[in-house]
């Protein structure tokens, strides 16, 4: 190992996702196995404004892995956008003997890292803790794949519904910016349409493509749509124009919500916050600093912060296409 560090503080911001509590015991186990010890910091950015601080060891974390949320708990901090609240943070970070710090989240919580890294010289890495799945530089994000369960097991109880009363069921899910978790879960749960922010269907061929599938004998539907989608201006208006243009359907709304972000954090995302702990406490001691961990193609990787707070995960063009295919 090439530093000396002999302390790392470990903290979890912005928005809240199933995993976040696998990759803290690993940061914090991993501490242990590599003799330097780690200070939890409590509600994100604004623990470090506040002092909130604790120190963990090996046995801190026990009986945690299984659990979603964060135990650190997270926040959105406002006064850490300002440099006078960064500076107060920086305060705490030397009244703690903090030399380093692992930041589980999403990128605008890279971005508050990379500024506080610039300004004060401290050196950072950073772990994607979000269920949207919209950050560069890793194919999956913790809480993803949890998100996506969550949204299949929800989605097949809709469909019990919809088929018992011929009903077209318009389902709402995350994604602001991405439609990862709309375009997997539509596949997944046989959606009849998917729509996304990546690409603007229109509601006239959404309107098209419906009455398509009620000639060809589907009499129920469920059309998932993503939070950021902008074909309409919203879910309800969506559903409201369609409503009017075929009435003989049932139309109804599900809005998910933020039962998407709780619950359970499945195998694989324990196994991915897994990894990328214990390769974020190796970075750090290797003397790496702005950098975020990464799994591409399996294998662990690190990639600048800035390009993963810039570049953008692409949607994958195939499974459009094979959602396009199979809704026929
Ligand atoms: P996420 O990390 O999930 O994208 P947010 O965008 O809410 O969530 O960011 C989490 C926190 O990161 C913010 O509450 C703030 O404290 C910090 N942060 C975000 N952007 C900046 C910025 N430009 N400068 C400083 N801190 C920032």
């Amino acid at each position: 190992m090439k530093t000396t560090i002999k302390r790392i503080g470990v903290l979890t911001s912005g928005g809240d996702a199933p995993g976040m509590n696998a990759a803290l015991r690993a940061v914090v186990r991993s501490a242990a196995f590599y003799s330097i010890e780690c200070v939890g910091i409590y509600q994100g950015y604004q623990g470090l404004i506040d002092n909130k601080v604790k120190l963990m060891n090996a046995r801190s974390v026990n009986n945690i892995i299984n659990k979603g949320g964060t135990v650190l708990k997270s926040a959105r901090c406002l006064e850490f956008r300002t440099k006078e609240g960064r500076k107060t943070a920086f305060e705490t970070v030397q009244k703690n003997g903090i030399e380093a710090l692992v930041v589980i989240g999403g990128d605008g919580s890279f971005t508050g890292a990379m500024i506080f890294q610039s300004e004060f010289n401290i050196p950072v890495i950073g772990i994607p803790g979000t269920i949207d799945n919209d950050i560069f530089g890793t194919s999956h994000t913790i809480g993803y794949d949890t998100a996506l369960n969550t949204v299949i097991e929800a989605i097949d109880k809709i469909r019990d519904t919809a088929i018992s009363h011929n009903r077209l069921f318009f389902v709402e899910v995350m994604g602001r910016d991405a439609g990862h978790i709309a375009l997997n879960t539509g596949i997944g749960a046989g959606a009849e349409e998917v729509l996304i922010p990546e690409e603007d269907m229109g509601l006239d061929r959404l309107l098209e493509s419906l009455k398509r599938s009620e000639k060809s004998g589907k009499s129920s539907s469920i059309v998932v749509v993503a939070e950021g989608d902008k074909t309409g201006k919203n879910v309800f208006e969506i559903a409201e124009y369609v409503e009017k243009n075929m009435p003989y359907y049932d139309v109804r709304v599900s809005v998910l919500g933020h039962m998407q972000r709780g619950g359970s954090p499945s195998c694989f995302d324990r196994v991915l916050a897994s990894r990328m702990g214990v390769y974020a406490v190796e970075a750090l001691l290797e003397g790496k600093s702005n950098m975020m961990v990464g799994m591409i193609k399996e294998e662990m990787t690190l990639s600048p912060l800035e390009k993963a707070i810039k570049g953008k995960s692409e949607i994958n063009k195939d499974l459009i296409r094979v959602s396009d295919i199979l809704t026929i």
